[in-house]
């Protein structure tokens, strides 16, 4: 019996050596310490490697390429990976135990205190800080956690910004570099446009005298002039004429650009039917047939449309085809972005494109960039009156109505010239 007892009280204290075995293993794998054990199972031993739970997050926090520190209530730093040691260029000795505010840069220690008091009320917090190891600024972004109750720490991850700065740095340089030329620009361009004003302007008051004292000339009845001398007196004045009408011309196109018109919803047959009484001599005189199947009411400067329905109506008659009625068809449809030529960096999705068609003498496709030039004309002077300013007007306007004017042709048949208008929401109706 006694014999007995004493086999029980072994085994007792075998089960019992195994047991504290056991518990003190299950400690070393919650602290982290045991990345494998072995256990015998009827004289095999078996290996059981841990790769979950602790180990995993061990080595990601480790590994990854972030910087991770853990912080006491006071700052002081009691882990840290190896990315963060690199990262201040210093030995691990060195981080470990030290206040991290020892690596903040003066200017950011509030900035950081705020974050950090703010993650003690466990609430994450999240910021750009700088970091400052002798004289060299490392700017961050931390992530705080507190790690509260388990652990009396706050958890912080470290993103190196360094990198992302310098390529903000060279995209704000090129931006600033844009914006000085933009400026630049915008003023070449009103020094532009005040020039052009004040030189027609002041360009009128010369010519005004000429014509007047070339007409007294020719009306003083006591000298009755050579043929020859009546003959220069006109061609200057056909010059000085030509002349003014160039100046007017010019005025009217530095005059596009005022940015103080008011934009209103604008019947275009309206628009159309005005242009049609402005040129009624010439539309009766040529038997001039003009269809319209009806354009759409848009926001636009009336004034300035008005304008551009006269140049390019008044081209369709002034380049009329000598062996056939003009015939000019207007209309107008909806189209995509992509319809539009050039038109990539324009506002919204949907144009209005409104086609002007004659059947006109046409010019070759590769002289349409010509047309929209100031002064430029495909066809002389002799056959055809003019300044070569209209066009450059209607292009001007268009594109301050965020619009494209673009103009098809062949030689012989005739032109399309189409002006693209974007959909403004609420703002346009089909009408006739
Ligand atoms: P212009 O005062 O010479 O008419 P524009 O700027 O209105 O000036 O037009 C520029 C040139 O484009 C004209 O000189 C002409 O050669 C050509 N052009 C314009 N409209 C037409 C058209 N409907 N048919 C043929 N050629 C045209």
């Amino acid at each position: 019996m006694s014999q007995q007892v004493e086999e029980y009280r072994l085994k007792i204290k075998e089960l019992e050596a195994r047991l504290a075995e056991s518990e003190q293993l299950i400690e070393a794998i919650k602290a982290g310490e045991v990345d494998a054990f072995a256990v015998n199972d009827g004289n095999q031993p078996e290996v059981y490697t841990l790769q979950s739970g602790d180990y995993t997050y061990r080595m990601l926090i480790e590994k990854f390429s972030e910087g991770a520190v853990n912080l006491t209530e006071d700052k002081l730093i009691v882990y840290t990976n190896t990315y963060f040691v690199q990262l201040m260029n210093l030995p691990y000795e060195r981080v470990i135990g030290s206040s991290f505010t020892d690596f903040i840069d003066p200017g950011s220690r509030e900035n950081f205190n705020a974050l950090f008091t703010t993650a003690l009320r466990d609430v994450a917090s999240k910021g750009e800080i700088n970091l400052r190891i002798s004289d060299n600024i490392i700017p961050v972004y931390v992530s705080l956690t507190s790690l509260q109750p388990k652990l009396a720490t706050v958890g912080m991850i470290i993103t190196d910004l360094t990198e992302k700065k310098k390529n903000e740095e060279v995209i704000l340089q090129y931006q600033r570099v844009l914006e000085k030329k933009n400026n630049e620009l915008s003023r070449t361009n009103a020094e532009l446009v005040s020039f052009s004003y004040i030189a027609s302007h002041d360009l009128q008051e010369p010519l005004r005298k000429i014509q007047t004292f070339i007409g007294r000339i020719l009306e003083d009845e006591n000298k009755e002039p050579s043929a020859t001398i009546t003959d220069y007196f006109q061609r200057i004045v056909a010059a000085t004429t030509r002349m003014q009408n160039l100046i007017n011309a010019l005025l009217e196109y530095s005059r596009t650009n005022n940015p103080n018109l008011a934009y209103e919803l604008t019947d275009l047959n309206k628009i159309v039917e005005e242009a049609g009484g402005n040129l009624r001599e010439i539309i009766e005189d040529k038997k001039v047939i003009i269809k319209n199947s009806g354009l759409p009411a848009l926001m636009v400067v009336p004034l300035q449309f008005s304008q551009v329905f006269v140049n390019i109506i008044g081209n369709a008659i002034k380049y009329r085809h000598a062996d056939r009625q003009p015939v000019i068809n207007i209309g107008a449809r909806l189209v995509n972005k992509n319809e539009v030529p050039d038109g990539e960096g324009l506002p919204g999705n949907k144009y209005w494109k409104i086609d002007i068609q004659d059947n006109g003498i046409g010019f070759e496709q590769k002289y349409e960039p010509k047309i929209y030039q100031l002064f430029q004309r495909l066809h002389g002077r002799s056959e055809y009156e003019g300044t070569g300013i209209g066009l450059a007007i209607c292009k001007k306007i268009v594109e301050n109505h965020a619009g494209v004017l673009r103009a098809t042709s062949e030689p012989g048949v005739g032109s399309i010239f189409s002006i693209y208008l974007p959909v403004r929401e609420g703002y346009s109706t089909v009408g006739k």
